[in-house]
């Protein structure tokens, strides 16, 4: 039993009482204050020791029992730490993507089931390792080592090389880092189905439209003058979807080649070749210039450089009013060469031009066709520059004409007397 809690003031005063009794009662008893208060601080002593031995006692007593009280809420909190914890790793083990958390030396602390699976990553072999090296010689360990910058696209996955992965790098914490790869198989499956499908199509359309074509050219508009207007609708149309399904099957061929053959490509017989065809397609209507200074001839697919730079100086023709200006330039840059293509036409509004390389996307659905586009020149024009690791350019303003340029490395470039 704790003692009776005493109010603040008994205390002193209590012991002021006792000292000032012990004082009088020495000086009454033999004329001395002095002893008498020296024993009554004594009693006061004792009996404060006495006091504070119960006070200890009963202090005690109540941790004795308040302590299983504490430890049970320390116990609850580390369960429902423990059992947050179990949670989140379950939720990262059901991942789709792998997951894996780095220490500052790019050391594995932890990964998910994911990544076990997609990267090869064995959990009683693997942790504490550096990443770099049980990724040996896969491209993502040269992605690691050279600083993990960006996204790694398209690379096969190191446990599983059906797998083609999307790997990003972030840093988190104090130094830590999380790797994280997006398993792309599904959706590289459903674009090759697509190409298959957009290619087999093509294929099976090829053949009907050629033997409809070819009946309506054998067709004399002379013969039948009341349908005259028909008949040349007619073959200007199946002309027309003719050329689409040419150019959807150029593009599934772009498509699925990863490299072309690498062959010379003359470029003074190539400019003149793209300058001969704009002038037939501009029937006078435009100024037409060329400017070759590079000095230079390409390395690459002769057929499908001559699509590229055709195509470009094609729109140029039909997107430019008559009595407009384009000019073809092959000039050296810095690191290569370029070829453009200005003109004075109706230019493009800038919110379109980000979306200009996409299939079958038009500033005029109108114009395009009336012009007799398909929709998929400029979608060609850059599956052949990737090929050649070139980069297209576009530089428009709506009403003030517009420049493709195409940016061709170094590694591209070859002497015109040079040998093969
Ligand atoms: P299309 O067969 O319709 O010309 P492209 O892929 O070649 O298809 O071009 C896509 C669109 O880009 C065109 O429909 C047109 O709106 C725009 N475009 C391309 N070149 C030019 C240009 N030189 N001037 C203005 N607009 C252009």
């Amino acid at each position: 039993m704790p003692p009776p809690r005493m109010p603040d003031w008994k205390l002193p005063t209590l012991l002021a009482s006792i000292l000032c009794a012990g004082a009088a009662l020495g000086w009454l008893a033999g004329n001395s204050a002095w002893v008498g208060l020296a024993i009554a601080a004594i009693i006061g002593v004792v009996f404060l020791l006495t006091r504070l031995r119960h006070l200890q006692r009963a202090m005690m007593a109540a941790s004795v029992t308040a302590r299983p009280l504490q430890d049970d809420r320390l116990m609850t909190r580390a369960h429902l730490l423990a059992s947050n914890l179990r949670d989140l790793r379950q939720a990262a083990d059901r991942l789709p993507d792998a997951v894996v958390l780095l220490d500052r030396r790019q050391q594995i602390r932890w990964f998910n089931h994911a990544a076990g699976s997609l990267l090869g990553l064995n959990r009683t072999r693997d942790r504490g390792q550096l990443l770099t090296q049980r990724m040996a010689h896969s491209e993502l360990a040269d992605w690691l080592r050279d600083g993990a910058k960006g996204q790694l696209d398209d690379v096969a996955a190191p446990g599983n090389k059906d797998n083609q992965l999307n790997v990003t790098l972030l840093p988190f914490g104090e130094h830590q880092q999380l790797l994280l790869a997006h398993d792309i198989t599904p959706i590289k499956r459903l674009e090759q189905v697509r190409r298959d499908f957009v290619s087999n199509v093509s294929h099976e359309l090829r053949t009907p439209l050629t033997v409809i074509h070819g009946y309506l050219e054998l067709l004399d508009p002379e013969d039948v003058p009341e349908l005259a207007p028909v008949l040349g609708e007619m073959r200007a149309q199946s002309k027309r979807m003719g050329q689409i399904v040419e150019d959807l099957l150029t593009l599934s061929r772009l498509e699925t080649q990863h490299e072309v053959i690498d062959e010379r490509v003359p470029m003074a017989a190539l400019l003149a070749t793209v300058r001969k065809e704009a002038a037939a397609l501009s029937q006078g209507r435009h100024q037409i210039s060329l400017e070759s200074t590079a000095n230079a001839d390409l390395f690459g697919s002769p057929k499908d450089l001559h699509s590229a730079l055709s195509n470009l100086v094609s729109n140029a023709v039909r997107y430019t009013p008559n009595g407009g200006s384009i000019a073809i330039r092959w000039r050296r840059e810095p690191g290569g060469a370029v070829y453009s293509v200005s003109d004075t036409g109706f230019g493009i509004p800038a919110s379109h031009l980000a979306r200009l390389t996409e299939r079958f996307y038009r500033v005029s659905s109108s114009r395009s066709r009336d012009s007799g586009g398909t929709g998929l020149g400029l979608s060609i024009v850059k599956h052949v520059l990737n090929l050649h690791q070139a980069r297209l350019q576009i530089e428009s303003e709506a009403g003030a004409g517009s420049t493709f340029s195409c940016h061709f490395g170094d590694a591209r470039l070859l002497a015109p007397d040079a040998g093969e």
